[in-house]
């Protein structure tokens, strides 16, 4: 156990990547990717990992943190670069351990896409999916491995992985790999690594758990913190509208409108709450899918491949199954429900405003979230003033309408069909012959509260959500969209396999 003795550097201005000196290999890679300037944490982290010290890095995904320590370890890995094709020859020299199958694979490409011009070979493992493709690739040998806990303990135990090489050792997102549970995990895999080791460390926030994390296995580390270890990107812009449970869709669909937005992630706290959310936007005519920890990995990737490519327009997500990706020109992050953990909401609201672009973040408070609230202004040491949401008489009012089986747009008694919190109220749809169409009714419906006397079973409760698979088109609030550019999912992932769930819980 080592003492946290770190010293706290200044945030110093971007500097060109030029000013470096990488490799030409690697320096032509980054330049091919566009890259001209270091984002903060890549001039603050890049120089220092060059030196070799320890790093312990509260930063956010989205800040340019995989380059800012891939691009060090590489460069400084390269003196072991070797054409020969004996396994020994590959040892594995750098790990990168992250929580989930998701953020493992997006790493690893940008390790790969770092290092196409060298000769250093990487792979990535993680749960899931058969372990032969990956034995095969790691008894060939890889310098750098990226991996999920549970499966390289596999690959350990199984002896296709040999760690007694590592000088590297990147723990990312190592905030929630605690949360997720993978301490003892954590532990045993740190136990087979050499101690003579360069050890970095990133995390959204340095908890107290984080901060004994690292005194047990970084040596003197250099702490770096990029606008705060609990800040958020100062590219997002954040409101906070006051909206009472029953208006947050009505809400929703006014604001994508309002404010012509083209997608948007929407958090919700619970996992039957996602799938009832993006039921009932999808069959409010938004093109939505879902994204949560009941999903299997080959639905998760499938919900998540159809935002990037811009099939679908919203993503109804939990913070579980959407911490950390990379999704590009996210222009807006809805926390349809604030969060419960007000660390969440730095995590949620990191989805947007990325690498500079200007991001949005819009959270809707009802009565019940003040505390929720005061957490994260206490959090993000801001106060947030609360809006209103003013609505326009032609974006229809959600909680007056539904759909019946057969298609037919009609009233439904207010709100109970698609609460989006899982209440089990049955609210029965009432038809007054509008086919077709959303009008607001001339006399205002009778409010019935009482359940129906036998109120059938929601077959929704029997299978999970499933998105439409419908054709790439406009969003519904939206004449037209400018489409994002597409970024598949790597071959690593086979989508065909259906698999368990990652998470332990949700
Ligand atoms: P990360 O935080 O590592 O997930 O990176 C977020 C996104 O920013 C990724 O899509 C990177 O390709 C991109 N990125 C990282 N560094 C830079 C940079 N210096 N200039 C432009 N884009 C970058």
């Amino acid at each position: 156990m080592t003492d946290l003795t770190s010293d706290l550097i200044p945030e110093p201005l971007p500097m060109a990547f030029a000013q470096l000196q990488l490799a030409a290999p690697l320096a032509r890679a980054i330049a091919e990717m566009g890259y001209e300037s270091m984002t903060p944490i890549q001039a603050q982290a890049i120089p220092v990992v060059l030196q070799g010290r320890d790093v312990m890095g509260a930063a956010q995904t989205g800040t340019g943190k995989t380059a800012a320590f891939s691009l060090p370890l590489l460069q400084r890995m390269l003196q072991h670069e070797s054409s020969s094709t004996s396994p020994a020859r590959h040892p594995v020299r750098a790990l990168v351990l992250l929580p989930t199958r998701e953020l493992a694979d997006q790493v690893a490409q940008a390790i790969k896409d770092y290092a196409k011009y060298t000769l250093l070979r990487s792979a990535v493992v993680f749960g899931g999916i058969d372990m032969k493709p990956q034995t095969i690739e790691l008894k060939k040998g890889v310098e750098i491995l990226v991996a999920t806990p549970g499966r390289l303990l596999d690959h350990i135990e199984a002896k296709n992985a040999v760690l007694n090489q590592v000088e590297y050792v990147v723990l990312d997102e190592a905030d929630r790999m605690l949360d997720i549970g993978f301490l003892p995990d954590l532990q045993r895999i740190l136990s087979y690594l050499p101690k003579q080791r360069t050890t970095l460390l990133f995390s959204a926030t340095f908890s107290p758990e984080i901060k004994r994390l690292a005194s047990s296995y970084l040596q003197s580390p250099v702490t770096i913190e990029v606008g705060g270890s609990n800040g958020t990107a100062s590219t997002v812009e954040q409101h906070f509208y006051s909206v009472g449970d029953d208006d947050k869709r009505h809400a929703l669909h006014q604001i994508l409108k309002a404010r012509g937005l083209k997608q948007a992630f929407v958090f919700v706290n619970s996992k039957l709450g996602c799938a009832r959310l993006a039921r009932s936007l999808e069959r409010e005519g938004l093109n939505t899918t879902a994204l949560h920890g009941d999903k299997s990995q080959d639905e998760r990737l499938k919900a998540l491949e159809a935002f990037k490519s811009g099939e679908v327009d919203l993503l109804v997500c939990t913070d579980v199954a959407a911490r950390g990706l990379d999704i590009k020109d996210v222009p807006a992050v809805f926390n349809f429900d604030i969060p419960f953990n007000a660390e969440d909401y730095v995590h949620r609201i990191g989805r947007t405003g990325r690498a500079g672009a200007l991001g949005l973040a819009l959270s809707f408070v009802s009565k019940s979230d003040a505390r929720l609230v005061a957490d994260i202004e206490k959090l993000l040491k801001t106060k947030f003033e609360l809006e209103a949401v003013e609505f326009d008489e032609d974006v229809p009012d959600i909680r007056r309408q539904g759909r019946i089986n057969d298609g037919r747009r009609m009233y439904a008694q207010p709100v109970q069909d698609d609460d989006p919190h899982g209440g089990h109220r049955h609210g029965a749809l009432r038809d007054v012959a509008r086919e077709g169409q959303f009008a607001r009714p001339e006399r205002p419906l009778r409010r019935d509260y009482s359940r129906p006397a036998q109120a059938p079973r929601d077959p929704f409760f029997d299978k999970p959500y499933e998105a439409s698979t419908a054709a790439e088109k406009a969003p519904a609030w939206e004449a037209t969209v400018a489409r994002h550019g597409a970024r598949s999912i790597s071959a690593n992932i086979k989508p065909k396999r259906r698999v368990a769930a990652l998470f332990k819980s949700e």
